[in-house]
C-alpha cells in the first residue's frame, strides 16, 4: 500500500496530499543527475492551478470539479501514479468526472463488473482467480480485448483506454507548420537554458526514479 490518499477524498487534508504527491511524482519522472526538463516544468504550469480549493468540498480551484478533475485524474492515471486504485472505484471516478460516459451516459459499474463506451462497448468482469477479462462488442460481435492478471494490470489497461492522442505525436505534421513555431521554440530554449539553472529547480537535480 502506498500510502497515497485514495479518491474521492473525506475533505481538503486528503485532497491537498494527493495533489502533492502527485506533483512530486511527475517531478521524479528522469533520471537522477538529470536536470529538470522543460516539459516537466510546463506540466507543473499547467496542473497548479488545478489544486484542491481551500474547503470543505475541497473542489477543483479551476475546473469547480469534484477533485480530481478529469485534467488532473487522467495524468494522474496515464503517469502511473501510484494510487492504490480499485477498478470498480476508478470507474465511478472516470465516470463521474465525465471521462467516460460523457455522451451516452453509458458506465455500469459493480464490483465484479463495468462496462462503457457505445460501439463497440466495452465490458470487464472479475475472474475467479482475481484476474480480469475484458470484452468488446460492436454490432452484435464480441472479442477478447485483453486478459489483465489482477487489479494493477487492470488498472494499467484502464489506463491505456484514458490516454489521449495529442497532436503531434502519430499525426501528420503539415510541412508548413514547423517553420511558424521555430522563433517562439528557439526564444523558449533560451529563457529555459537560464530559467532551468535557477537553485528552486537545480535543486532537484539528483531526484529521479529511473
Ligand atoms: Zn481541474
Amino acid at each position: 500500500m502506498s500510502g497515497i490518499p485514495v479518491p474521492p477524498f473525506a475533505g481538503h487534508d486528503d485532497a491537498r496530499r494527493f495533489h502533492q504527491l502527485l506533483m512530486l511524482h511527475l517531478s521524479q519522472l528522469k533520471r537522477p543527475g538529470e536536470a529538470v526538463g522543460v516539459h516537466q516544468f510546463l506540466l507543473g504550469q499547467a496542473l497548479a492551478p488545478h489544486g484542491p480549493r481551500r474547503d470543505p468540498d475541497a473542489a477543483c480551484a479551476e475546473c469547480e470539479r469534484p477533485y480530481p478533475c478529469r485534467t488532473v485524474l487522467r495524468v494522474a492515471l496515464v503517469s502511473r501514479f501510484g494510487v492504490d486504485w480499485s477498478p470498480p472505484g476508478l470507474v465511478r471516478l472516470l465516470r463521474d468526472a465525465r471521462i467516460w460516459g460523457a455522451r451516452f451516459d453509458d458506465v455500469e459499474v459493480g464490483e465484479e463488473r463495468f462496462a462503457w463506451e457505445h460501439e463497440p462497448r466495452f465490458t470487464a468482469e472479475r475472474r475467479s482467480d482475481g484476474g480480469w477479462i475484458v470484452t468488446s462488442t460492436e454490432r452484435g460481435s464480441s472479442r477478447v480485448r485483453a486478459e489483465p492478471a489482477d487489479d494493477r494490470a487492470m488498472i494499467d489497461f484502464i489506463a491505456d483506454q484514458v490516454r489521449e492522442h495529442p497532436f503531434p505525436f502519430g499525426w501528420r505534421v503539415p510541412a508548413e507548420l514547423p517553420a511558424m513555431v521555430a522563433d517562439g521554440a528557439r526564444a523558449a530554449a533560451g529563457w529555459w537554458s537560464e530559467h532551468g539553472r535557477k537553485p528552486y529547480l537545480s535543486g532537484h537535480d539528483e531526484n529521479g526514479s529511473w
